[in-house]
C-alpha cells in the first residue's frame, strides 16, 4: 500500500498520473451523487472529460443508471463502512460503454465489474464513495461462448443430424418417462411409430441424396403438424415415433391422419426429380396391458405392420389382436 505524507507533493503527483492512466475506472462521488473524480479510462470510453462532469449529479449525465439500485448499494457502503462488489454476471454494466477491444467484437458493449469503497474524511466519517470499474468484456465474451457451445453440445447430443429431431436414444427415453407417468396418473397418452412406404424405391431411382431430402421432408411436415408437448423422433433410417401425451388412440388417429395426408399431398422438388411418396403409420394409446414402455413401442410397431399389411397409405390403432 502507498504512504504518503502530506508534504509529499511529488509523490502525489505521480499518484495522480498512475490512477489517470491505470486500465481500470475511477470514479468518486460525494453523498449526493455529484462526481469528484473522473479518471482517464472514464473519459476515453464515455468521451467526457473531467472538467465536462465535475460536481454534476451522475444520473443527470448517465440516465441510464439504474438510480434506486445504486443509491441501495452506495447507502449499504457508507453505513456498513464495508466495500460492495457487483459481478457482470448480476448485472452486465453500469456504464454504457461500447466494446472497444476488436477480438471480442461479438458483444456490443463492455462487461464490467464493480466495487463500491467507501472514502473517509480526515475526521473519521465516510463522506465519499469510490467506484472501481472493471472492463471483463474478454472474460465475459468467452464464458458465455463456452456456454453457449456446451448448449449445443448437449443439443446435438439429443438430435438427429440430418432431421433435428430427437434422435432414438433421446426419445425412446421419453417414452420411458411417459410410461412412467402414465402408471402414476393414468392421463391418456399415445404413442406412434410410422415409416415411408416403398423407401427403397426413392433410393434406388434417384439415389441416396433425395433419399435425405424426403427423409428431412417428412421429419418437417411433422414438426409443423404437432403440438410442442408432443415429441417427435427419428427411430431408426426411415422410420419416425411420436409421444402424445394427453391424446387417446381417437385423438391421435386424427393427428396422424393430418400428417398422412399433407405428406401424401405435397411433392419433394430435389435437384434429380419431384418425389411424391407416402407413410403408413400405427398408433398405440396406452392402457394396462403393457409391463414397460419396449411392449408398448411393440404395440405401435404391430399396428404400424398391420397398416402396412393393409395397402400402406393409412393409419392404425393398435386394438389388441389375438388378445
Ligand atoms: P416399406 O413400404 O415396407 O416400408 O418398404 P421400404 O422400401 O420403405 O422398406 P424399409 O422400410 O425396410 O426401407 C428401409 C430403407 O431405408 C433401406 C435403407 O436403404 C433406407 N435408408 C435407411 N436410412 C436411410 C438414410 O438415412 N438415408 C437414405 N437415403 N436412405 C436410408
Ligand atoms: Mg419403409
Ligand atoms: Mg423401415
Amino acid at each position: 500500500m502507498l504512504a504518503l505524507k502530506n508534504t509529499d507533493t511529488e509523490a502525489f503527483h505521480w499518484l495522480f498520473d498512475m490512477l489517470e492512466s491505470v486500465e481500470v475506472g475511477l470514479v468518486v462521488l460525494d453523498q449526493d451523487f455529484r462526481v469528484q473524480a473522473w479518471n482517464g479510462f472514464m473519459e476515453n470510453h464515455s468521451g467526457i472529460t473531467p472538467g465536462q462532469i465535475r460536481d454534476k449529479v451522475l444520473f443527470d449525465v448517465f440516465p441510464d443508471i439504474p438510480e434506486s439500485w445504486l443509491k441501495r448499494k452506495v447507502d449499504s457502503v457508507v453505513t456498513l463502512n464495508t466495500r460492495a462488489f457487483t459481478s457482470w454476471e448480476q448485472r452486465p454494466y453500469l456504464f454504457r460503454f461500447r466494446n472497444s477491444r476488436p477480438i471480442t467484437g461479438i458483444e456490443k458493449y463492455m462487461y464490467q465489474n464493480l466495487t463500491i469503497s467507501p472514502l473517509t474524511n480526515t475526521r473519521g466519517e465516510v463522506d465519499r464513495v469510490c467506484l472501481l470499474i472493471y472492463d471483463v468484456t474478454e472474460f465475459a465474451s468467452s464464458k458465455r461462448a463456452l456456454e453457449r457451445a456446451n448448449e449445443q453440445l448437449a443439443k446435438l447430443s439429443m438430435t438427429d443430424r440430418l432431421t433435428g429431431l430427437l434422435n432414438r436414444g433421446t426419445w425412446e427415453n421419453l417414452v420411458d418417462v411417459e410410461f412412467g407417468r402414465y402408471r402414476r396418473y393414468g392421463n391418456p397418452v399415445s404413442l406412434v411409430m410410422f415409416d415411408i412406404d416403398h423407401f427403397k424405391k426413392v433410393n434406388d431411382t434417384h439415389g441416396h441424396l433425395a433419399g435425405d431430402e424426403v427423409i428431412r421432408h417428412t421429419a418437417k411436415i411433422t414438426r409443423d403438424s404437432i403440438r410442442q408437448t408432443d415429441s417427435a423422433g427419428r427411430y431408426g433410417g426411415e422410420e419416425f415415433g411420436l409421444i402424445l401425451p394427453e391424446t387417446d388412440g381417437e385423438g391421435a388417429a386424427i393427428i396422424c391422419d393430418r400428417i398422412r395426408m399433407a405428406i401424401e399431398e405435397s411433392v419433394v422438388k430435389t435437384t434429380v426429380a419431384d418425389i411424391q411418396y407416402t407413410v403408413s403409420v400405427g398408433i398405440a394409446e396406452l392402457d394396462s396391458q403393457p409391463e414397460n414402455y419396449m411392449q408398448w413401442l411393440q404395440q405401435a410397431d404391430e399396428a404400424l405392420y398391420e397398416a402396412k399389411e393393409g395397402g400402406r397409405n393409412c393409419v392404425v390403432v393398435y386394438q389388441g389382436w389375438g388378445v
